[in-house]
């Protein structure tokens, strides 16, 4: 191998020894670098490029809600991108305005100028859509895909988990982790609610009448709630049939504790630990780094939490204060392509590794992909669309199964690198249209600078 590869070095140098005797010296020195780049495809002239529209097509059911965008130039190309799951699609669509006309190539120099309309968890999605569109878009017009322009790779594919569907019976629950093992998954996370003690006396201290997770949007602290010995001697067993199931050896995370206190967090945490959990996440909500930071030193096994925040400060705060062991950003919340990476390098000088939150269609999982693809922190890739039979088929242009024995391949096309299968998002529309006009987005106009 080796030596085939010095063979035909050699015999490249050769050509181009001969190549430059016949054109003549100085004809060499002034075409080398246009030569160079004579073979990459380019599908317009950057320079010239414009944005002319930004249209929607919500997808649902793939679990969650997805609003797929698209960007559309002067010159043909257009680029895909995706509001976060759940969120509104006029979190992208009151922006449009402010990308009109824009060169999409300048993606960094865009995202600047619209980050100010993002904020916590779906707040973002309309920001970070577009940022992944404009990749995208950038990714084309000079043909290569979008991780080689964020510095190149350091794999070659990429390691998922999957959401599994949650059983009160650990039984069942073990059974669907182990399924999702020998479908070649490498790393597992299960739910571990308190709500699975809600049929059993004596689990749980709480006001008399409250029920578990109501009202749902009291935060962990406020509620009161704290799980008893037998409680938490509960759910340490429904772990540990689980492993039973799975084995100690696969990494194996858990999520969706419910709205327990922070001694609770710590108590319970402290009985998992001889299962050695993956890590432990959104234990509380992540503003709580103080009180992250209590969790965190009390309890032998990792924790986390991430999904929800907007750009990399918050991110960055957490890591220096050692307040989780591990982050878990969601980019179409934390700030798209490009500020992921850069909140991955960050954290990466704290010594915190990335895990990726997603939950979205295959355009948002690839701009998820190349991401981890040029992120040395990188540890592993959510997906909660394995039961979906036709998520796959939204998109074409890369291998399928889009995840192969736990893996997603890097695409090596130009942008993101897939396009829409248009006939399967038309089976899938929450509302009626795909990608209609929206004019009505053109004039959306505000003094915007946020200084004075
Ligand atoms: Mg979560």
């Amino acid at each position: 191998m080796g030596g085939m590869k010095r063979h035909s070095a050699i015999g490249r140098r050769g050509f181009l020894r001969s190549a430059s005797a016949a054109l003549g010296a100085g004809f060499w020195a002034d075409q080398t670098l246009d030569g160079a780049v004579q073979n990459v495809n380019r599908n317009s002239q950057p320079s010239d490029l414009k944005i002319t529209d930004l249209r929607i097509a919500v997808i649902k059911g793939a679990p969650m809600t997805c609003p797929l965008l698209r960007i559309d130039t002067n010159q043909g190309i257009y680029g895909l991108g995706e509001v976060r799951d759940g969120a509104s699609k006029t979190y992208a669509l009151i922006l449009k305005s402010r990308i009109l006309a824009e060169n999409p190539c300048s993606v960094d120099r865009i995202f600047r100028k619209i980050k100010q309309f993002g904020g916590p968890a779906r707040q973002a999605g309309g920001v970070c859509g577009i940022e992944m569109a404009l990749w995208d878009l950038a990714g084309k017009a000079y043909g290569v895909p979008v991780y080689q322009m964020l510095g190149g790779k350091f794999r070659d594919k990429i390691r998922c988990y999957a959401d599994t569907t949650e059983s009160h019976d650990p039984k069942v629950y073990g059974q669907r982790l182990k399924e999702r093992k020998e479908q070649g998954f490498t790393w597992l996370k299960m739910d571990l609610g308190y709500d699975l003690l809600e049929n059993e006396e004596g689990t749980l201290t709480h006001p008399l009448g409250t029920k578990y997770n109501s009202p749902p949007n009291l935060q962990h602290m406020f509620t009161g709630h704290e799980l008893t010995d037998k409680g938490i001697a509960r759910m340490a067993d429904f772990v540990a049939t689980v492993r039973e199931y799975v084995g100690m050896e696969i990494p194996l995370a858990a999520d969706h504790f419910g709205h327990i206190g922070v001694n609770s967090c710590i108590r319970l945490g402290k009985a998992l630990e001889k299962y050695n959990m993956a890590w432990l996440e959104d234990m509380i909500p992540w503003q709580y780094t103080d009180l992250w930071k209590k969790i965190t030193d009390a309890v032998d096994i990792p924790t986390l939490t991430g999904e929800d925040i907007y750009l990399k400060e918050g991110f960055i705060e957490l890591a220096k204060n050692h307040a989780v062991d591990i982050l878990h950003p969601d980019l179409a919340t934390s700030g798209g392509i490009l500020e992921t990476k850069k909140i991955g390098d960050s954290i990466q000088e704290y010594g915190v590794p990335m895990a990726m939150h997603f939950a979205g269609t295959p355009v948002s999982c690839m701009a998820n992909v190349h991401c981890a693809a040029a992120t040395e922190s990188f540890l592993v890739l959510e997906n909660h669309s394995v039961d979906v039979p036709w998520w796959d088929s939204l998109v074409e242009g890369i291998p399928k199964p889009i995840i192969d024995h736990g893996f997603i391949t890097i695409p090596e096309k130009p942008g993101l690198g897939v396009t829409l299968n248009e006939e399967v998002v038309k089976q899938h529309l929450l509302e009626p249209g795909y990608f209609e006009p929206t004019p009505e987005w053109d004039k959306e106009r505000s003094h915007d600078r946020t200084w004075s």
